[in-house]
């Protein structure tokens, strides 16, 4: 059984991309910018927020943190997505969900110009993806297909079983391990709460993609042997012993799934450190198109 070590691969992507804005800015181009947006005082919103924000300082990206209180309108934030859009040096931008209730978050995610959705939540950018043209791909689909890509587990004829069909990974992932070409090929079977006989379907796996939001939902009775599985899900459970109060746990049982498997994410440091490296690849990519480098 190998570990896929996300938190090393994601730490890879970043010197990469470090030696990249080196190359850049000594070219006299200039430096990636992402703009955060931050809407009331949410703690784990704060929290990746600060975390998005320090990846960019880390790797040598601009960043600007735009904060409103959460009584903000709806109004306000489309005007200040909109002056975003139009802000020539800013390559791109997010805008952190969820947002209060108050404000209608599919009409924030259509109101940013899709060449500077570097969440790729935009229509545009959900209907690339599945037409396989060029695009920016949403954080967690691309995590785990990069994650593939980094330990060249091969993909082509293997029957991939998705337990997930959520807009954001389970959808997303399915259409990227469909897709012609590596990591893709795969024969997809996407699971869902009104699936029948799942553990049987998951017994034909040759790759798991558990992102359904149970804890240890996915035991080693519905693995065979020398599969891959890779854990999304990232359920808080009371941990007394954290100073949290709370840690992590995966939709997989890991304790008793991992002997069986050929390659296995763990939870945390498998998929979730990939989303943040995901931000920064899409948003260097939005750097390169504004400045024609693409
Ligand atoms: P979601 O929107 O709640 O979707 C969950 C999906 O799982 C739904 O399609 C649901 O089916 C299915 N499901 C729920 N219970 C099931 C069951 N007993 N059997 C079969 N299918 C079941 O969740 P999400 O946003 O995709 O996230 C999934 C997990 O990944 C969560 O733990 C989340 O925290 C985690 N996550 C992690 C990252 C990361 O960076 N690591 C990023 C995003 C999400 P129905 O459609 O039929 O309801």
């Amino acid at each position: 059984m190998q570990l896929i070590d996300g938190k090393l691969v994601s730490q890879q992507i970043r010197s990469e991309l470090k030696a990249e804005v080196e190359r850049m800015v000594e070219q006299g181009m200039r430096r990636p910018h992402l703009a955060v947006v931050i809407v009331g005082h949410d703690g784990g919103s704060e929290t990746y927020v600060a975390a998005k924000v320090k990846a960019c300082e880390e790797v040598g990206y601009r960043s600007t943190r735009i904060a409103f209180e959460a009584d903000v309108t709806e109004e306000q934030l489309l005007q200040k997505i909109d002056e975003l859009n139009r802000q020539a040096d800013l390559d791109g931008f997010i805008v952190q969900l969820p947002l209060p209730s108050h404000i209608d978050e599919q009409k924030i995610t259509l109101a940013i110009a899709p060449e500077k959705d570097v969440d790729g939540f935009h229509p545009v950018n959900v209907g690339r993806m599945n037409l396989g043209l060029p695009c920016f791909l949403s954080a967690t689909p691309a995590g785990i297909i990069e994650l593939l890509r980094r330990y060249q587990i091969p993909t082509q004829g293997k029957h991939c079983v998705i337990i997930g069909r959520s807009n954001i990974v389970g959808r997303p992932v399915a259409t990227l391990m469909a897709q012609k070409g590596y990591p893709g090929d795969a024969t997809v079977t996407i699971c869902h709460s009104r699936t029948q006989n799942l553990k049987q379907i998951c017994q034909t796996a040759d790759i798991i993609i558990a992102a359904l939001g149970r804890p240890g939902f996915v035991t080693s009775d519905m693995v065979k042997p020398g599969a891959v599985v890779i854990d999304v899900g990232t359920t808080r459970v009371p941990d007394a012993t954290r100073k949290s109060g709370f840690r992590l746990a995966g939709d997989v049982d890991f304790e008793h799934v991992a002997p069986l498997c050929s390659y296995i994410t763990p939870v945390p440091g498998g998929v979730g450190p990939m989303t943040i490296a995901s931000l920064l690849l899409n948003t260097m990519q939005a750097a390169k198109q504004t400045q024609n480098l693409l």
